[in-house]
């Protein structure tokens, strides 16, 4: 399995390096980098993005939560969507390009907006950018929205992750405080400032958090309908919060 996955990986590096500096990057490979930070790019819903250590790498189960929101998007007439902790901007890029609209997408690191705007500007997408902690930005600027994306930081400092992700990604992007249920948490307080009267809030969660994110949502927001849904390896991975 490893001798696998290691050659598909050169195959992957073989297609940005010559023979002639190829050995270096191997080097990195067998050091246990991630071939993205490598090679500097990832590809995500079809567009092909810039990533760095100071960005997460953009997941296939993300993916599927911009497929979710492409859809339940029909919902909506010209909706305001924001992604909030943008990172590389995977999401609000892929949403900006497949449903051809305007996104807002915040994130509180510097490092990680200087790499989502590379991203935007590379895929020509109408994306604005705000730095700024969770939903502090829209509510500073009275934005007022239809959907809200976010792939928060949801791991627990306890909890077991591969080497690979732990000594490689960004830590700011990954854990949170309280089960890692903190920033669901401070999104959802903070929530019904920012909501048009009829709204869909959509958020990848840790396959064991769906109970947990659902009673917060109940704990803050009147008359929702609240779904938890399984990504393709059939773990809990959604959650989608609504009022239609
Ligand atoms: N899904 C990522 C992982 O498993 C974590 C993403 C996140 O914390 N938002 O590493």
């Amino acid at each position: 399995m490893i001798a696998l996955i290691k050659d598909s990986n050169i195959e992957y590096l073989k297609k940005y390096y010559n023979k002639d500096n190829i050995k270096d990057a191997i080097k990195r490979l067998n050091a246990g980098e991630p071939v993205q930070y490598i090679v500097g790019n990832v590809d995500f819903y079809g567009y092909e993005l810039d990533v760095n250590k100071n960005v997460l790498i953009p997941r296939r189960e993300t993916e599927e939560l911009v497929e979710e929101v492409i859809k339940r998007s029909k919902n909506f007439n010209n909706p305001t969507i924001i992604d909030v902790g943008t990172g590389s901007g995977a999401i609000a890029i892929s949403l900006s390009k497949e449903l051809n609209c305007h996104i807002y997408a915040s994130d509180i690191s510097g490092a990680a907006l200087k790499v989502a705007k590379k991203n935007i500007c590379k895929t020509s997408s109408n994306v604005t950018l705000y730095k700024g902690n969770m939903l502090k930005p829209y509510i500073k600027n009275d934005i007022k929205v239809d959907i809200l994306v976010s792939n928060p930081p949801y791991i627990d400092k306890t909890e077991k992750i591969e080497d690979i992700v732990k000594n490689n990604e960004p830590h700011l992007a990954l854990y949170a405080k309280n089960k890692g249920l903190e920033f669901y948490e401070s999104i959802l307080k903070d929530a019904s400032k920012i909501l048009n009267d009829k709204f869909l809030i959509a958020f990848e969660i840790g396959q064991e958090q769906g109970e947990m994110v659902k009673k917060i949502a109940l704990k803050y927001l009147s008359n929702i309908k609240v779904e938890i849904k399984k990504d393709l390896s059939l773990k809990n991975r959604f959650v989608f919060v609504y009022n239609f």
